[in-house]
């Protein structure tokens, strides 16, 4: 195995195949509102990071993505639209309790900003895991500050430290969003941010190329001919980079992104996914990698896992 892949974990947890139910909460982000910023990361499409806006409410997208239920399968509840824990903390309960109404739902994942993570939010998680598993994804995209003003990510990654010691110190897993070919970055740039996220305790990573969205501020450098995306070739070796050097003990979410469809500009190939995998995985195993095999240590103390 070339590198620790999500499925293979689950599979081996639940002993059942896991699909992945993506809920909109109907949150909003901060970053958008007009509390931290206001258009969002420049990247960030109407959907906000999301595949799709519902207008029902969390228990009806529960009751109707159950309806296409297989036998035996098990299922993850992911609150993947904006910025999922940015609600007052009852609104927050009432979403996620809505979200785990049936035995078959074995996870609890939720999307958000570290700057969205303080003690009420970590602990509303940890009270989950009698019940479930749980784990929190945050959007850091990179490590360096510069990149993050340009792409109007809105927090330091100060704020990023003190999400990972709250969620730590609540035994709340976290896993961590990375972005290749960010605006203004190349690949010593992106392993300077594996270097970074390698001492946090983390459970995961996911990892998947920019792409240009239509009616995005990523999207107007694009038209203007300030931004190039990432070929094929370009990421899949980006890819392998990241993993090659990742710590061997994080397991590997996705390594690719899931594009808006039809508010997709750029780059096309980022539509089809598996072409992507095979491809990372075929070079892996032709040049005997695998993941971690670049890993020796970090320039950062590694903070271990609770
Ligand atoms: S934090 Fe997420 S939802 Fe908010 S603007 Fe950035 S990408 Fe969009």
């Amino acid at each position: 195995m070339e590198y620790n892949n999500l499925s293979v974990l689950l599979r081996r947890l639940y002993g059942a195949k896991i699909r992945k139910f993506c809920i909109d909460g109907g949150f909003t982000c901060p970053n958008r509102d007009g509390t931290c910023g206001i258009g969002g990361c420049i990247f960030c499409g109407e959907r906000g990071s999301g595949e799709h806006i519902q207008k029902k409410g969390v228990a009806a997208q529960m009751e109707g993505a159950l309806a296409s239920a297989k036998p035996g399968e098990k299922y993850i509840a992911y609150f993947q639209n904006f910025t999922g824990t940015y609600a007052p903390i009852d609104v927050l309960k009432e979403r996620y309790d809505a979200a785990l109404c049936d035995g078959r739902i074995v996870a609890l994942t939720v999307g958000t900003r570290p700057d969205c993570i303080d003690e009420d939010v970590a602990c509303l998680l940890a009270s989950y895991k009698d019940k479930t598993d749980v784990w929190i994804e945050l959007g850091l995209q990179t490590e360096s500050d510069e990149t993050a003003a340009r792409i109007n990510r809105g927090y330091k990654k100060e704020a990023f430290e003190h999400a990972m010691k709250i969620l730590s110190s609540h035994g709340v897993r976290a896993v961590v969003h990375l972005m290749a070919g960010l605006p203004g970055e190349d690949r010593e740039q992106l392993l300077k941010t594996v270097d970074y996220v390698n001492r946090f305790p983390l459970f995961g990573v996911k990892l998947h190329s920019t792409y240009v969205s239509r009616d995005t501020e990523l999207c107007r450098m694009y038209e203007r001919g300030e931004y190039t995306p990432l070929t094929f070739d370009g990421y899949v070796e980006d890819a392998i980079a990241v993993l090659t050097h990742l710590r061997p003990d994080f397991w590997i979410h996705r390594l690719t992104g899931d594009s808006p469809g039809d508010l997709l500009v750029a780059p096309l190939w980022v539509r089809k996914k598996d072409p992507v995998l095979i491809e990372i995985r075929r070079r892996m195993s032709e040049r005997g990698l695998f993941q971690g095999c670049e890993y020796r240590g970090t320039s950062y103390p590694v903070i271990e896992k609770p």
